[in-house]
């Protein structure tokens, strides 16, 4: 039904123009108008009430309505509403969060720097390797090797590391030197017959291919998010991260970056995802729920092996030339910090470990639908591989239509998943209770019995 003129939908659809979403077919259907939120709850401008199982977009850990975050950014405000951290300027927000993300950082690090989003953090970091590697005196040294269906972005060099053609379709992308190798997912790329385990080796194997056939004198580093979200939620097999850091080992000079925006803070069920799947990174970038998303903010956090190389090219060049008007925002440092001080005292990642299991089990019970292909996840994250055919584990044509019908249809009855291809994501607030997740179950069953 066309929106009624003058009305928000109808304004929306007049001049705002989204991201991440068919244009055209905005223009004939218009958005849904959140008007509020509450826990694991959000309400639109007609009063409908859906779970966000999403939390948002993979980020609102502490729920809708927490009056802390509110307070912590009031009391900011009132005090110091922005300052910059240009040419030796600081303030007690942003030097407390880097202390904090230090703290509780997975493995020894040195220095954050601070970014708006996830973007710009991935996107600094193409930026400091190239600068470190003129300042180590080894210029070649700039290529990036990233993953098919990885996600880090979308700016130019955010979105050349994302390994998702949907992001490079029409940009011109990827930029030169940013290299992709396979996607861990079993399921899809699992060659016939070959074992899990099997595919591990061969995916660490492509991994060294690619770096010799490179040189690897010419390879800065290797990114990867321990569980790969918006690619559509990928569980590496069990030894893969193993058999990947084994490569890494044989060369010390390749920096390993930990893409945590997702994973940090608790969603995988430890505070990071680096714990999870033991991973010793040398960077890793956070955001989302850095801060529950209430204010934009991300961090790059370096170890010194990183830091000190780009700290001495500095002193030769004479400053850094990178930072943003808003880098490491006040306000937005505060309420990260009480966001963080909220995820601890209520242990948060407590709960994600606790619960789980019954969004975990639950789901994995959908398996036997006549439409689900695979289902995979960890702590508070999960995807629902939708198939037509599940022999040849194909969905109907075109890629992703299957799955945007099932996500409409459990929209439709309250509950907001995520359509990634033909995977349904789910990603709840960690605050999420019992009651919530079998409605999440129960919702996702209906809409798919609805498709079916
Ligand atoms: N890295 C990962 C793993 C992400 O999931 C995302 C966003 O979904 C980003 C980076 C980009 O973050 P942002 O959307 O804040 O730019």
């Amino acid at each position: 039904m066309a929106p009624l003129p003058n009305s928000i939908e109808a304004r929306d659809i007049a001049h705002h123009f989204h991201p991440f979403t068919n244009a055209r077919r905005h223009e004939e259907i218009g958005p849904i108008v959140m008007a509020k939120g509450d826990g694991v709850f959000v309400e639109d401008i007609d009063g409908k009430r859906y779970i966000e199982a999403m939390s948002g977009l993979w980020s609102v850990a502490v729920g809708f309505s927490e009056k802390r975050l509110v307070d912590a950014a009031v009391k900011q405000m009132a005090e110091l509403p922005y300052y910059h951290s240009f040419t030796h300027k600081s303030h007690a927000p942003v030097v407390d969060l880097a202390e904090k993300l230090i703290n509780i950082a997975p493995v020894p690090m040195a220095k954050v720097h601070f970014t708006n989003s996830g973007s710009e953090a991935n996107d600094l970091i193409v930026k400091l390797l190239r600068y470190r590697a003129n300042g180590m005196g080894e210029p070649r040294r700039k290529k990036i090797i990233s993953r098919l269906r990885g996600y880090h972005g979308i700016t130019l060099a955010a979105a050349s590391l994302t390994g998702l053609p949907n992001n490079h379709a029409s940009f011109d992308l990827p930029i030169e030197g940013i290299l992709h190798t396979i996607c861990p997912h079993y399921w899809r790329e699992g060659r016939e017959g070959e074992s899990e385990e099997a595919f591990a080796t061969r995916c660490a194997a492509e991994l060294e291919a690619m770096i010799e056939a490179e040189g690897p004198e010419t390879i800065a580093a290797f990114i990867a998010e321990p569980v790969m979200g918006a690619g559509g939620v990928v569980i590496p097999p069990v030894t893969y991260w193993e058999k990947i850091q084994a490569v890494l080992s044989r060369y010390p000079e390749i920096v390993f970056v930990a893409d945590e925006v997702i994973c940090g803070f608790g969603r995988t069920g430890e505070m990071f995802g680096s714990v999870t799947y033991d991973l010793k990174p040398d960077i890793i970038t956070v955001s989302k729920g850095l801060s529950s998303s209430y204010l934009p903010i991300s961090a790059v956090i370096m170890n010194d092996r990183v830091y000190q190389p780009i700290a001495d090219e500095t002193a030769r060049i004479g400053t850094f030339g990178h930072g943003f008007t808003t880098t490491g925002h006040p306000v937005a440092a505060a309420v990260a910090l009480e966001n963080l001080k909220i995820i601890e005292e209520r242990d948060l990642v407590g709960n994600a470990r606790a619960r789980g299991p019954r969004l975990q089990d639950g789901l994995r019970r959908l398996a036997d639908h006549p439409l689900v292909g695979e289902v995979r996840g960890v702590g508070l994250i999960a995807g629902v591989e939708l198939v037509t055919d599940k022999e040849k584990k194909v969905a109907v044509q075109p890629p992703g239509a299957l799955a945007a019908k099932a996500f409409g249809l459990i929209q439709e009855r309250g509950v907001i998943s995520r359509a990634i291809g033909d995977t349904l994501a789910f990603c709840p607030p960690l605050i999420i209770e019992d009651e919530h997740i079998d409605t999440i179950l129960a919702t996702t069953r209906e809409g798919l019995d609805a498709l079916a």
